[in-house]
C-alpha cells in the first residue's frame, strides 16, 4: 500500500516549502488540495503536474474511500492545503482520523504553521499556549468565547480573517483591556509586521494606518497573570507561621 503525506506548504515566502516537501510532491502519484486551482499554481511554480483532487470541509467525509482505495492500489499521496500545514484550522483531520484507524500509513512532512511562525517572533511566553483557532464572528459568541478564554494564564493564539480583526481588537479591549497584545501580520511576506501594545493601543495604530488592517493576522494575547501563585504565597506564608510558631 502506498503512504499518505501530510505536507506543509509556505504561508507566504515561496522559499519556504521544504526540500523533503518538494521531493515528496515531485513523487506523489496524486495531490488532494482543498482548493485545487489554488495548489495548481503551486505545482507549476515547482514545474509539476500531477492528478489532483480536491479535499475540502464539504466533501472529505465522501473522499476518504476514494483516497483509501489509491493507497491500496500502492500509490502515494500528498494531501496539502491552501497554505501551512494541513488540518491547522484546515482540512485533513478526518481523513487522518479515518485513515488512522484503517492502519494506513501516513507520514507528516512539518513547514511552515502560521500560529507556530507567529509565537516564534512575538515575544510573548511560549512555554505554554493555547490555540483557539478562529474566534466566533457573531458579537454574542465571541464575547462567549473570549469569557470562556480570560482565566487562562497560558498566552492565547488566534487567527483572524482581515475583515474581523478590528471587531476582535474591539472585543479584546472589552474584556481582556490590560493585556499585552501582538498582531503578527503578513508573516513572511513583503509587508510582515508585528504590532505591538494593549487592545486600546493596537486599535489606535490601526486607524492611524489603515494599511496595517489589512491581510492576514495572528492575534496573540498574554495569559492572566497567575492567580495560584498569590495562594501560593499565602501557603507559604502559613508554613512560614507555623515554624515561626514552632520556635
Ligand atoms: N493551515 C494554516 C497554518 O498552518 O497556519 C492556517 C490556515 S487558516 C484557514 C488561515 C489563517 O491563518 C488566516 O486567517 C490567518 O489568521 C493565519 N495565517 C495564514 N497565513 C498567514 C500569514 N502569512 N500571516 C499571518 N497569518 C496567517
Amino acid at each position: 500500500p502506498g503512504t499518505l503525506y501530510v505536507v506543509a506548504t509556505p504561508i507566504g515566502n515561496l522559499d519556504d516549502l521544504s526540500a523533503r516537501a518538494i521531493r515528496l510532491l515531485g513523487g506523489v502519484a496524486r495531490v488532494a488540495a482543498e482548493d485545487t486551482r489554488h495548489s495548481a499554481r503551486l505545482l507549476s511554480h515547482l514545474g509539476l503536474n500531477k492528478p489532483m483532487l480536491s479535499l475540502h470541509e464539504h466533501n472529505e467525509a465522501r473522499r476518504i474511500d476514494t483516497l483509501d482505495r489509491y493507497l491500496a492500489e500502492g500509490e502515494d499521496i500528498a494531501l496539502i492545503s491552501d497554505a501551512g500545514t494541513p488540518l491547522i484550522s484546515d482540512p485533513g483531520f478526518v481523513l487522518v482520523r479515518e485513515l488512522r484507524a484503517r492502519n494506513r500509513h501516513i507520514v507528516p512532512v512539518p513547514g511552515p504553521c502560521a500560529l507556530i511562525t507567529a509565537l516564534s517572533g512575538a515575544g510573548l511566553p511560549t512555554d505554554r499556549f493555547v490555540f483557539g483557532g478562529f474566534l466566533p464572528a457573531k458579537p454574542g459568541a465571541r464575547r462567549q468565547a473570549l469569557e470562556g478564554w480570560k482565566t487562562r494564564e497560558e498566552t492565547l493564539v488566534f487567527y483572524e480573517s482581515p475583515h474581523r480583526i478590528v471587531h476582535t481588537l474591539e472585543a479584546l479591549n472589552e474584556q481582556l483591556a490590560e493585556r499585552d497584545v501582538v498582531l503578527a501580520r503578513e508573516l513572511t511576506k513583503t509587508f510582515e509586521t508585528f504590532l505591538h501594545g494593549s487592545p486600546a493601543s493596537l486599535l489606535a495604530q490601526l486607524a492611524d494606518d489603515p494599511n496595517q488592517a489589512r491581510g492576514e493576522f495572528v492575534v496573540i494575547v498574554a495569559g492572566a497573570p497567575p492567580a495560584v501563585q498569590s495562594k501560593q504565597q499565602a501557603i507559604d506564608a502559613d508554613t512560614l507561621l507555623d515554624a515561626l510558631l514552632a520556635e
